[in-house]
């Protein structure tokens, strides 16, 4: 008989976190990072400027529209997406693919069209939707981080709505209430994600 190739035990798997603006997702994928070094936390390339305090290859990488068009047009993207309808963002492919092989699970902080690109290229891929405790409290947050003029604020708003209702395209939902529980819920996700996809 022929030796069955045994998969790992240690699987990893690729988790979307998704949601509307300002629900945190930032502030999440933050936290993991920093308390959870077992996921490797995506880092995004974007057309937009840094916010004070952002760091490069850290927050971002924050690339010109020409550089954009390179990495998109090579194929280095594993999703893009305009957004907010000003600036692009994208996912590069490489660190993710890498991260995968080595057995670490990947996690993207991207938008809702980003996270239906996701599905479509990687169905086995969990998605997670961030909700906020109420729109009140979104709209709070939105306006406390003061760092959108009104204009900018309305025009996030509207894309929330859209985001908000869209949340059935998720595996799972998790409630930002308070930061560390949160993510706390994302990696408990991620180990039940990696359970389920372990062979018997
Ligand atoms: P911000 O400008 O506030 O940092 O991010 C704006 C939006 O872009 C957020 O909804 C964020 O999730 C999304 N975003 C960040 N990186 C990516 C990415 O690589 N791909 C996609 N599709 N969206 C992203």
């Amino acid at each position: 008989t022929k030796p069955t190739t045994r998969r790992g035990s240690t699987r990893s798997t690729l988790v979307v976190l998704a949601g509307p603006t300002a629900v945190g997702k930032g502030t999440v994928a933050t936290y993991i990072r920093e308390n959870f070094p077992e996921v490797s936390l995506s880092v995004s390339a974007t057309t937009r400027a840094p916010r004070p305090g952002e760091v490069e290859g850290v927050s971002y990488f924050f690339v010109d529209d020409a550089e954009f068009d390179r990495m998109v047009e090579q194929g280095e993207m594993l999703e893009w997406a305009t957004v907010h309808n000003a600036y692009r963002y994208g996912t590069p492919r490489k660190p993710v693919d890498d991260a995968i092989a080595s057995g670490t699970s990947v996690l993207l902080e991207i938008d809702l069209q980003g996270a239906r690109a996701v599905r479509r290229a990687m169905p086995e891929a969990t998605l997670v939707f961030l909700a906020p405790p109420s729109w009140d409290e979104l709209v709070r947050r939105l306006v406390g981080r003061g760092t959108e003029d009104a204009a900018e604020r309305a025009r996030r708003l509207e894309t929330a709505k859209l985001e908000l209702a869209a949340q059935g395209e998720f595996d799972y939902q998790v409630v930002n209430t308070d930061v560390a529980e949160a993510a706390q819920e994302v990696v408990d996700l991620i180990q039940i994600r990696k359970a389920l996809s372990r062979p018997p």
